[in-house]
């Protein structure tokens, strides 16, 4: 059996410990929902309020450039690029995941029908998040594609010649059962076919490759294992063989090689400057930097290696734990157990209530999330969870289970937000 010694000694030993004071953990909660939204860096209340109170009020229009504002999506683009193996410019911060995927996805069929113009079909998995597969099903009213959908993990089959783009998110978000990278982007290419990858659940939680895997665009998420708060901006990457031509359709003046000749004529900025829109929101880009500078700061701690093999240490002990204090509860663990194929949550399915007993976690200070229809979803965040954390979290889904407490009215009332 394994106990709370055996935890707080993990801790102990954690290269990453200290990193957890960068951040802050509400009294008496165990978070375990950042893969849905990151906690809050320490520096970010002052960091905001200096760019409130001085670039903003006093500065105004002059801190565009005295402030370092404009530079932003390129600054935070290159704190982002060695959490996903891409290289200083070739990534900006800007928009949302939903809004950067219909622009890397729209290039991608472009490119693909400039090889080869019979190609119209999009292949991903059924189980994607759903937003991917909106955004991929309105592109292909636009442009007479057809978005074909495989059962998960699954794709090979797919990759016929008359695909353009196979699109697919490396962690998925429901089950945290992460795909080979490389492996899937080489079959698609030896079938003459692009690849986009959705790094949602996977930019600060496990090692990102893109150069290694040859992929030929990337998005990914601000908000959730980056902590850059609610809505914060997203991120976009694209292969260097791909970027200079222009191809994403929202060409805003942001985009623009000189925005301020303020020209009628269009010329893309070169680079991944193109793939900028409009004016960026300032203030969410600096809560942002705030989360992308404990990534710096977790480098002189061990750095991404230290943050996958910690990753793995505290899924393995929640899955353990939960074995051997939850068997007979009629919970199945869904996320795999091959280090090879997991991301950093652990998702466990239940038929009955499972809505309800994470509301009832959640009343006890454990948070976790729901995703439909049966997942009871816990992320584990290297920088800031402990292995302390996920004893207690252990411990008290083994009382809501033992107790039935989850069973009350008010446990079983849907929220919006789930
Ligand atoms: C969280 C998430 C998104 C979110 O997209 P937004 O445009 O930021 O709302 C998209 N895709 C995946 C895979 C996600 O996990």
């Amino acid at each position: 059996m394994t106990t709370l010694q055996n935890c707080l000694a993990l801790d102990a030993q954690d290269p990453l410990r200290a990193l957890r004071n960068l951040f802050v953990i509400p009294e008496g909660v165990i978070y375990l929902d950042g893969n849905s939204l990151g906690v809050m860096p320490k520096t970010v209340p002052q960091r905001i309020a200096q760019a409130v109170s001085e670039e903003w009020a006093e500065g105004l229009i002059r801190s565009w450039n005295a402030a370092g504002w404009y530079e932003m999506p390129q600054r935070l683009g290159d704190k982002i690029a060695p959490l996903v193996g891409a290289r200083d410019g070739e990534v900006v911060a800007t928009d949302t995941t939903s809004i950067n995927l219909y622009k890397v996805l729209s290039a991608a069929i472009t490119i693909a029908q400039s090889r080869d113009k019979s190609a119209r079909v999009i292949v991903s998995e059924r189980g994607n998040f759903p937003t991917d597969l909106y955004i991929a099903q309105a592109l292909c009213r636009e442009r007479g594609c057809e978005l074909r959908l495989v059962d998960d993990g699954v794709v090979a089959p797919a990759l016929g010649p008359d695909v353009a783009v196979l699109m697919l998110t490396h962690v998925n978000y429901r089950t945290g059962a992460m795909l080979d990278m490389g492996a899937i982007t080489r079959a698609a290419h030896a079938a003459g076919i692009l690849t986009v990858w959705d790094l949602c659940h996977s930019a600060g939680a496990v090692p990102v490759d893109l150069h290694a895997a040859d992929a030929d665009f990337a998005i990914g998420c601000g908000y959730k294992y980056l902590n850059g708060g609610p809505g914060a901006p997203a991120f976009v990457w694209v292969h260097p063989r791909h970027r200079d031509k222009f191809e994403q359709p929202l060409a805003g003046w942001w985009s623009h090689a000189a925005p301020f000749e303020f020209t009628h004529e269009y010329r893309p900025a070169p680079g991944i400057a193109q793939y900028l829109c409009g004016t960026q929101p300032v203030l969410s880009m600096t809560a942002l930097e705030c989360g992308l500078d404990a990534f710096t700061a977790a480098e002189s701690h061990g750095g991404m290696a230290a943050i996958r093999a910690k990753s793995l240490a505290l899924t393995d002990l929640f899955i353990a734990l939960v074995e051997e204090r939850c068997a007979g509860h009629g919970l199945s663990v869904v996320t795999p157990r091959d280090h090879a194929l997991r991301g950093s949550q652990v998702c466990l399915a239940r038929g009955d209530g499972p809505y309800a007993i994470v509301q009832a976690l959640i009343a006890r200070g454990v948070i976790g999330d729901f995703r439909a229809p049966d997942i009871l979803r816990f992320g584990f965040t290297p920088l800031y969870t402990s292995f302390e954390d996920v004893w207690h979290a252990a411990e008290h889904l083994q009382q809501v289970l033992e107790s039935g407490e989850w069973r009350k009215d008010e446990f079983n009332r849907r929220n919006a937000v789930t």
